[in-house]
């Protein structure tokens, strides 16, 4: 029995992936000898405050302190970074007296354009390698987890946020009320807090690869309102943002600073309609992800028995996640690459597949490439122009199966 970490009622399962690698932990060749750990994937449902949840979670120091993830490889996040800075400078008139505050800020890459328009900021985050290199490159990061705690450290410095920012964090927090009482604490009275995150509903239309262990909370903006209520903050606007495959972004203040945008209201209202405060709303994901693993196990043998070949195009934690829980290994696909030079060479968590550099691609010609980062899918069929001219084509597995 588990209990919602909001608000500490029974929470129910509803879907499993069974026992799983951690996702991110890369293995060496020497690695590959010893049994790998492998931690249970369950997800549940709150039916008091409507919270999606992980049933088991690990500590956050064993997964993020030697995280391999580096913001910065992903051009789509590049974009993404700078229009966030120029659009949140013109909405909240940010100017060099205002601090922003970003938390797991990672290589600092959305600070970078915050720094370049002449705003104050601070960078906060756990994995002690990616903050040495942000400070490097001057992005000013604090090696630490973000919490009340530090944020009532950061008070008695005087330093107080008038904008904060995270991307990707909010449903990696176990804690998460401490955590959110930490904005509470750092924000400015006329403050924002803004957090972007997979949206739940990208777990109804299949996109279940972003239930990983780091991501312990799988939020409707129902299940947020509550959460922010809880400590005495209030989300006051809501946007729908295309990233991760359909991201919510929203906005939150102390109680009464901003009037509350008519995007909340309709929203909530959708997903009441929708069923989000329904476990049996949830229970259809069992059904629905079967059926996509037998069609892509079956267009994997079709294309193997004809003697086609088919190599992976990066392996990011999601690919990972469809990878061990697809059951897709070396006996199916020939060989697997990923830009990201931190993974080249070392294998892949579970499939235990080795990492070449993306120019294998052009060596070995393959007929098919299977692309697991299928949310940013465009920008990578973009840098492959050579490979598609010679006749490559590409397999989406997600959110339904298309061949391009
Ligand atoms: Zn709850």
């Amino acid at each position: 029995m588990t209990k919602c970490r909001v608000c500490s009622n029974y929470i129910k399962p509803f879907f499993s992936l069974g026992d799983i690698p951690l996702v991110n932990l890369f293995l060496t060749k020497e690695g590959l000898k010893k049994k790998e750990a492998e931690y249970d994937l369950t997800v549940g449902f709150c039916n008091k405050c409507y919270l999606v949840q992980l049933m088991k979670t690990i500590s956050p120091k064993d997964l993020f302190e030697n995280y391999i993830y580096f913001s910065s490889t992903s051009q789509t996040i590049i974009d993404h970074s700078r229009s966030n800075a120029e659009y949140f400078t013109r909405r909240f008139n940010l100017n060099k007296k205002n601090l922003v505050v970003e938390i797991a800020s990672n290589d600092g890459v959305q600070l970078d354009f915050f720094q370049q328009l002449g705003i104050r900021i601070l960078g906060i985050d756990p994995a002690k390698n990616i903050a040495a290199l942000a400070n490097k490159k001057s992005i000013k990061t604090l090696p630490e987890f973000f919490n009340l705690a530090l944020a009532k450290k950061l008070n008695k410095k005087g330093l107080r946020a008038d904008l904060i920012f995270g991307a990707n964090v909010l449903a990696h927090v176990p804690k998460i009320v401490d955590f959110v009482k930490g904005v509470r604490t750092l924000l400015k009275i006329n403050g924002t807090a803004i957090f972007e995150f997979p949206y739940i509903r990208g777990l109804l239309e299949n996109k279940f690869d972003t239930i990983y262990h780091e991501h312990v909370f799988y939020y409707s903006l129902i299940a947020l309102r509550n959460l922010f209520e809880s400590v005495d903050l209030e989300l006051y606007d809501v946007d729908l943002v295309d990233m991760q495959g359909g991201s919510l972004r929203i906005y939150v203040s102390h109680p009464n600073s901003f009037k509350i945008s008519k995007n909340v209201t309709k929203l909530v209202k959708k997903e009441l309609d929708l069923g989000f405060n329904k476990l049996s709303t949830y229970n259809v994901l069992n059904k629905n992800i079967n059926i996509l693993k037998k069609d892509l196990i079956k267009l994997l043998n079709d294309i193997k028995t004809k003697n086609k070949h088919v190599a992976v195009y990066s392996a990011p934690a999601k690919g990972n996640i469809l990878m061990n829980y697809f059951g897709i290994d070396s006996k199916l696909v020939d060989f697997i690459v990923d830009r990201a030079k931190e993974k080249q060479g070392l294998y892949t968590p579970g499939t235990h597949m080795q990492v070449f550099p993306v120019e294998k691609i052009y060596q070995e010609e393959p007929d098919y490439l299977l692309i697991l980062c299928w949310n940013i899918y465009k920008e990578v069929i973009e840098q492959l122009k050579e490979y598609q001219k010679n006749g490559g084509k590409f397999i989406i597995p997600i959110p339904k199966i298309r061949i391009i």
